[in-house]
């Protein structure tokens, strides 16, 4: 039995309720119902739901915002957004190419990894690496750089094989034993290196804090200067996909400016358009820009939508009210009062094994037995009873994957809310959260 709607929806059997309104960190669907939206709708909605103004502004703006088509002409909003972005990037960054989402900056990063080669005469340097948690996209190109294996598998074959490196996850850590830390998980992006052959390696991709596939991995303080100097060694670009940890959510502009290290590529996307228009971004280095500009001088690229018009002129009044408001970097400050609250409960319930993230966006790991760490039976379905709980009682957090890697991880949920959170909301999503635990926590039901 499914459903008969003119849409084609993800899934035909089950459809999701239909949102009408928002406002702030609430969502409100057609029966009037109230959800506290503390995953940000994917952890996209950086600004908040409902920012009339923000289309007050566009119809402002009146036949000012009509598309032009980007290889015939450009138009002041794309300068202005680039500009603006520019300025609070790692210093090394000198070019913005606008996109429509994440999975296209990250397919049009790693195109622009392969022929920053092929303008140095090294065509043969095509491939990317990636690692076991990742999650980059849903296009066959950035499907074959996720490490996602359920979104995978259905897929396969992909579009090229992609070694894969350890994450770097600490909880977990099969490497370093449980030990101390060794960063022996950078140090096997240079064994995966000379196993593919350098000559043959363009990129590695990396998201600097991890989403979905197992949310909040932060890399202890060396990791990313390891990983940059594994790179430089053997001239592969960093790619860091910001996509959901950037423009703000771990209380910095850029998140890996949190480790002070200078990637090649940042890509972006959520809370550059917040929801509000479609919009993604690759940020490129000087390095990059002086070989094409050397060479070709053209990137072989261009979807209809890249900067397009409305959107750029959406992500300029994003970016006035996240500056104006301090929304760049309200996550490290709110976000501790978040981190003290999940760890206070993590105090009360032995079901939460591993609390780990940044600012705004936070990654709680359920375990059957937090002694040995073991995590739950997949079958026991964990994180959907906790999750669909919450939301019976109008909170919404995203379920992370469970049973990830074929039962090599735990289950997992991802708080990611928007940026204007205030306190008495984050309580109200903790006080959500211990009552999933109390009813979930002990014994499965
Ligand atoms: N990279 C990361 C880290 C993401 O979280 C996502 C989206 N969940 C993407 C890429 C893909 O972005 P989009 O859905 O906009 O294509």
């Amino acid at each position: 039995m499914h459903n008969h709607s003119p849409v084609f929806y993800r899934d035909l059997n089950a459809v999701p309720p239909s949102i009408v309104r928002g406002e702030g960190s609430y969502l409100e669907d057609a029966s009037g119902r109230r959800y506290l939206d503390a995953s940000a709708s994917a952890g996209v909605v950086g600004i908040g739901h409902g920012r009339s103004e923000i289309w007050d502004a566009l119809a402002a703006a009146g036949d000012k915002v009509t598309f032009v088509y980007n290889a015939t002409f450009t138009h002041p909003w794309q300068e202005e957004l680039a500009g603006r972005i520019l300025a609070m990037a790692p210093s090394n960054m000198a070019g913005v190419y606008f996109t429509s989402g994440g999975s296209e900056a990250n397919e049009s990063a790693w195109k622009l990894a392969r022929q920053y080669f092929v303008e140095r005469g090294k065509p043969q340097k095509y491939k990317a690496v990636a690692r076991w948690l990742s999650y980059h996209g849903v296009t066959l190109a950035t499907l074959s750089l996720s490490g996602r294996t359920s979104w995978r598998e259905i897929y396969s074959p992909l579009l090229l094989p992609v070694a894969r490196v350890a994450p770097p996850y600490e909880y977990r850590c099969r490497i370093c034993g449980g030990g101390r830390c060794t960063l022996a998980c950078a140090d096997d992006l240079e064994r995966t290196i000379l196993m593919e052959g350098p000559e043959t390696v363009a990129a590695f991709f990396a998201e600097p804090i991890v989403g979905t596939t197992a949310a909040g991995l932060t890399p202890n303080p060396g990791y990313y200067r390891r990983i940059r100097e594994i790179c430089d060694r053997y001239d592969v670009l960093f790619v860091a996909d910001e996509v959901l940890c950037g423009y703000g959510r771990t209380g910095h502009p850029f998140a890996i400016s949190g480790w002070d290290v200078a990637p090649d590529i940042v890509t972006l996307g959520k809370a550059i358009g917040s929801g509000y228009a479609p919009l993604g971004a690759m940020v490129v280095s000087e390095k990059i820009r002086e070989v094409f500009a050397a060479g070709s001088g053209r990137f072989v690229h261009g979807l209809t939508y890249s900067g397009t018009p409305s959107a750029c002129f959406v992500g300029n009044r994003v970016h006035e009210i996240m500056s104006r408001e301090g929304l760049f970097t309200r996550g490290a400050e709110i976000g501790r009062y978040l981190e003290a609250g999940l760890r206070a409960l993590a105090d009360r319930h032995p079901a939460i094994g591993d609390i780990r993230g940044r600012g705004l966006l936070w990654g709680v790991e359920f375990v059957e037995d937090r002694e040995t760490r073991r995590p739950f039976d997949p079958k026991v379905g964990f994180t959907a009873k906790i999750v669909s709980h919450m939301r019976v009682n109008g909170i919404l957090v995203a379920a992370g994957i469970p049973g990830i890697n074929h039962g090599q991880g735990g289950d997992h949920i991802q708080i990611s809310p928007p940026f204007t959170i205030s306190e008495s909301e984050i309580d109200v999503l903790l006080d959500g959260l211990d009552e999933a635990l109390k009813r979930y926590g002990s014994v499965p039901a």
